[in-house]
């Protein structure tokens, strides 16, 4: 079927079949060959290549699904952001290089921020006009975030923060953090902590790279040394942070990248693909050991998917996701991590003599296993999920004796 590159995006009331199609489609006949992480044309996106195509995304209407129109939103459901989420995990597209902005900052600015704060940020999110960072972790403040000591002191109309963040991934290209500070002591624990919006580049704050195992500098230590912010800064009220933050957290484990069982069962096409085009490896496919671990991984992601619309249908009905978004969370990470554990042991045979379409994959997936070491890490590690897993769901006792 041949596509205009620009369509009409099509009326809510048309029901999320047609909004599927109108999706497939448009991904497919605009998202370049060379973004493409399962083809030979690949070559890494640079930032703004990244920013262009989630901006063209935006026009397209297949961003800001459910946010309202009054700030630069479609006022749709989470049903038609799933449906749009599936497309885009169908294709090897480059992961949002603004998700901290449209999935964490932009849902808690429409919860707890005012009327001014939702029309400076929200569209600007949404055209990709502004990026954002997550401020939430410390140096002893991680797992125990109630631990966190950057301390935010009022001064009339104005704020002094200081102290330390780490691993505030997008740092270096953030224009606002997200920051959760206390106005009290540590001793308060999660009583008086307080949430602001940050610019970047206000006098005081210094961003440190950070290198992860994969080369990349893609997260940071921030210093706020006496940074000075207007009351307007501020997210929510004076000991809202904890509410705020846990608000981000849920959302972070549960429906955050919703797209991720489509985008697994996307690599394993891609690696299926590479094996295929290979007469060593495509041996591999005919080995019962690698056709069991094949199938787990199958397995796995029906239950991921069955997973993420079940909670689609739980929000839709107006239930809290609360405690059981570490479900999610847990189960994608897990699932993934030795979905890339499979993948880095195929890949390994790959030879200089192998197929193109190998060395591709090659490549993909040795980077793709390094990071995967940190998704049981990230949003909440995997013993802690299993922590609030057994005391907030099963109702398990907190100490055995
Ligand atoms: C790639 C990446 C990106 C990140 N991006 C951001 C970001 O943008 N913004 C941000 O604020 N943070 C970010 N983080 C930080 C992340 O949220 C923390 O690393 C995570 O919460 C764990 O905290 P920690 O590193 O201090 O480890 P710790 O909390 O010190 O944990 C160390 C170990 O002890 C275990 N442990 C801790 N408490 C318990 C418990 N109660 N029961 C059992 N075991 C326990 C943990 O599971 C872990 O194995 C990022 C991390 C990674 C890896």
């Amino acid at each position: 079927m041949h596509m205009d590159k620009n369509p009409a995006i099509p009326d809510a009331s048309a029901g999320p079949a047609v909004y599927r199609q109108y999706a497939r489609e448009w991904l497919r006949v605009n998202l370049p060959e060379h973004m493409r992480a399962d083809s030979l044309a690949y070559r890494t996106p640079t930032l703004d290549e990244c920013r262009d195509w989630e901006a063209s995304m935006y026009d397209a209407g297949l961003a800001g699904m459910t946010w309202p129109k009054a700030y630069g939103g479609l006022g749709l459901t989470l049903r038609e952001h799933l449906v749009v989420n599936k497309e885009v995990g169908a294709l090897a597209m480059p992961e949002s290089v603004s998700s901290i902005g449209k999935e964490l900052a932009g849902p808690i600015i429409q919860t707890v921020g005012t009327e001014e704060q939702k029309q400076l940020f929200l569209p600007r999110i949404l055209s990709m006009s502004n990026y954002w960072c997550q401020g939430f972790s410390e140096p002893d403040a991680g797992s125990d975030l109630a631990r966190l000591r950057t301390r935010a002191v009022q001064e009339g109309d104005t704020w002094r923060i200081n102290g330390q963040k780490i691993w505030t991934s997008g740092a270096a290209k953030a224009h606002y953090c997200l920051l959760l500070t206390r106005t009290g002591t540590v001793a308060d624990k999660h009583r008086g902590l307080l949430m602001f919006a940050v610019p970047m580049d206000t006098p005081g704050i210094r961003v440190v790279p950070i290198k992860s195992i994969d080369g990349k500098e893609s997260f940071a230590e921030v210093f706020f040394d006496n940074v000075v912010v207007p009351d307007s800064a501020r997210l929510g009220a004076p000991d809202e942070g904890w509410n705020a933050a846990i608000r981000v957290l849920s959302i972070e484990r549960a429906t955050n990248r919703m797209y991720r069982a489509w985008r697994f069962e996307c690599e394993l096409r891609q690696l299926v693909a590479a094996c295929k085009s290979d007469p060593e490896l495509s041996k591999l496919l005919d080995d019962g050991h690698y056709q069991r671990r094949i199938g787990d991984v199958v397995g796995e992601i029906a239950a991921l998917k069955g997973l993420v619309e079940r909670t689609v249908d739980q929000l839709v009905a107006g239930d809290r996701i609360g405690a059981r978004g570490s479900l999610t969370k847990l189960y994608w990470s897990e699932c993934h991590q030795a979905f890339m554990g499979l993948a880095l042991s195929i890949v390994s045979k790959v030879t200089p003599r192998s197929s193109a379409l190998a060395q591709r994959a090659r490549k993909h997936f040795t980077t793709a296993y390094l990071f995967a070491r940190a998704e049981t890490i990230y949003a909440g590690t995997t013993e802690v999920q299993l922590d609030i897993i057994a005391q907030r769901i099963m109702d398990l006792p907190k100490d055995i004796k």
